[in-house]
């Protein structure tokens, strides 16, 4: 199936109040042109690097994330464009990024990291470090960034019903510092959660964006 073909697939199937990211890791230029000329026009990248020397190849329009862990060194070279930072997962990193973003002149909308899977290796708060981040003193100071929900990527699993339990875990963690921490504030809203392996689960739990690179754009190859 083509690029264009998955596109119009999974926009049928998503409910419209869900924001689809098309992870365009390892993609090459052309893949991604053949995307947004099917009319997606949100992309996201894993690493800080890629996403540097692909952005001036591409059109100005196309509102890019960032879905990788991210290291404090890279910030400043996706900061004067990039639209949205899924991936802060210390106090360390957001500084930089109100850092980075004062000198760009921006604000830059950011969602919390929260490790949910049972694997080891995935990065990401848990809600006690979440709460330390939130209480920060120089968290409530930073004028150059908003932040605007949760992120969470589940195991890598085909069982359903663990990946379920993750994301209901996910939701019940977003709803708790709503309550906490955000209430009345609309602009935190919301809740990445849901990749091509589990996006249908991941949005009856509640996703408000899904993060798909496999059914849009084929397997990845990694040289
Ligand atoms: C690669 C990646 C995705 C997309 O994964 P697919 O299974 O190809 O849809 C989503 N989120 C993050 C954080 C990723 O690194």
């Amino acid at each position: 199936m083509s690029i264009q073909e998955n596109i119009l697939i999974l926009r049928k199937e998503i409910p419209p109040h869900v924001k689809v990211v098309a992870i365009s890791k390892t993609k090459s230029v052309l893949e991604i042109m053949e995307a947004y000329e099917a009319g997606q026009k949100v992309f996201g990248e894993n690493k800080a690097q890629e996403l540097h020397s692909k952005y001036p190849l591409l059109p100005p329009d196309i509102q890019w994330h960032f879905v990788g862990h991210l290291q404090t060194n890279k910030v400043r070279f996706i900061a004067p464009y990039v639209a949205l930072i899924h991936s802060i997962d210390s106090l360390k990193l957001l500084q930089e990024v109100d850092k980075e973003a004062q000198k760009n002149n921006r604000v830059i909308d950011c969602l919390l990291q929260f490790h949910i899977a049972s694997e080891e290796s995935k990065f990401g708060l848990d809600l006690e470090e979440a709460k330390l981040l939130l209480n920060a003193g120089s968290c409530q100071k930073m004028n150059h960034i908003r932040i605007i929900g949760i992120m969470g990527i589940a195991t890598f699993s085909c069982n359903p019903d663990l990946i379920r339990n993750e994301f209901r875990t996910l939701k019940g963690s977003f709803d708790l510092l709503k309550n906490d921490y955000f209430r009345g504030k609309d602009e935190f809203c919301e809740l990445s959660m849901g990749m091509s392996g589990d996006y249908q689960i991941a949005i009856e739990e509640g996703s408000t964006i899904v993060r798909i690179g496999t059914a849009i754009f084929g397997e990845r190859t990694y040289l």
